[in-house]
């Protein structure tokens, strides 16, 4: 089994964030004696229920598909390999709803450490094809920087992380499926 040690992905980076919150305890800006200045590092308080938040969904995802499924794993960053466990069996639209949630989840894991370059940049524009996305936090969607790639008001285009983990997840069985 992959346990993500030395590979990218939704559980290393996840295990990234958990560490972090480990040596980190978030225990608020108002607390003097914490000698780690949380508030200003690019993990801050937010973290800790980003964390529940990704877990939670990861949980519920397995619990409707697989009412049987036995408990979640203590470890946070087990819980890909145990949806993927969960929903061996499960239909092909479930088992890609997992996938796709995951790779969300790797992008927003990677985004909070501070590394939308590395994750984004790979990424071409759902609209027109183009590379050249970059992350707009307060949006917390991905502008398209061809200057040519508008909405009708002229604004450039803006893509949610689900929709480009979604375009990359059925553009990935697409391969799989023409390829054999
Ligand atoms: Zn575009």
């Amino acid at each position: 089994m992959n346990n993500g040690d030395t590979t990218d992905s939704a559980a290393s980076r996840l295990r990234h964030l958990t560490t972090y919150l480990r040596e980190h305890p978030a225990t608020g800006p108002a607390v003097g004696h914490n000698p780690n200045p949380v508030a200003s590092t690019p993990l801050s308080l937010g973290t800790l229920s980003h964390v529940d938040a990704s877990v939670r969904e990861l949980t519920d995802l397995v619990r409707k598909a697989n009412p049987a499924a036995g408990p979640a794993p203590s470890r946070a960053d087990g819980i890909y390999d145990w949806a993927r466990e969960q929903t061996e069996h499960a239909p092909d639209a479930v088992r890609q709803r997992r996938e796709t949630a995951e790779y969300r989840q790797y992008l927003e894991h990677a985004i909070r450490a501070g590394d939308w370059r590395k994750v984004i940049r790979p990424h071409r524009c759902p609209e027109c094809r183009t590379f050249g996305l970059m992350w707009q936090g307060d949006m917390q969607r991905a502008l398209c920087t061809n200057t040519d790639c508008t909405d009708p008001d002229g604004f450039s285009t803006a893509v949610t992380l689900a929709r480009i983990a979604h375009e990359h997840i059925a553009g990935r069985q697409s391969k799989k499926t023409s390829a054999g």
